[in-house]
């Protein structure tokens, strides 16, 4: 019995999607079943549970589906970093590139409150372009961002090696 092995066995792998020679990693499968969705949730849990963390930050959108399942079961506060336009309070903003294009991704000013521990989550990471984004914008208020974390790593792609080399800690359960 081999919780992060099950887990990975329920990644599925789709080819030429969103485009012809790309293979995207689905996590559906894992969220669909209630025995690998709690797997992955606790696997999470049992790595975060003694860092003291003040905030779990989650990029939309499945960023937001395990962040927050993550900071319930820490008894922390989750905070959406969202795609521009979404947020209707006062927000701070940040461009980037990413695998299919760009995008830009914002925070409410409010969010985070200086010195908190955050930990900030997506599902994948690809050209790292998205959680560089995202942990620009916890640190301009003021957090103190205490990993970078997500399901899987396309090592290929270099993001994790960038967000290394930006300072910030980086975790993947899963390289493909
Ligand atoms: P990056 O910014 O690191 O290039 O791309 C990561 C972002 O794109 C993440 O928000 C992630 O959800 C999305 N993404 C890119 N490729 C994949 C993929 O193969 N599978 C999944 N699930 N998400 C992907």
């Amino acid at each position: 019995y081999n919780p992060v092995e099950t887990v990975r066995q329920s990644i599925r792998s789709i080819s030429d999607w969103p485009k012809p020679g790309v293979t995207f990693r689905d996590i559906t499968p894992v969220l669909q079943d209630p025995r690998c969705f709690r797997m992955l949730i606790d696997i999470f849990v049992a790595r975060y549970m003694r860092q003291r963390l003040d905030l779990v930050a989650g990029v939309d959108a499945r960023g937001f589906i395990i962040g927050s399942v993550i900071a319930y079961e820490l008894n922390l506060g989750f905070v959406p970093i969202r795609k521009k336009g979404k947020l209707p309070f006062e927000t701070v903003g940040e461009d980037y590139d990413l695998e299919y294009g760009s995008s830009s991704v914002e925070i409410h000013t409010d969010a985070v409150k200086p010195g908190q521990r955050v930990l900030l989550m997506d599902d994948l990471i690809a050209t790292g372009g998205t959680l560089l984004a995202a942990s620009r914008l916890l640190q301009r208020l003021g957090a103190n961002v205490v990993e970078a974390a997500a399901i899987i790593d396309l090592p290929e792609l270099g993001g994790s090696k960038l967000i290394k080399e930006s300072g910030l800690p980086v975790h993947a359960l899963y390289e493909f």
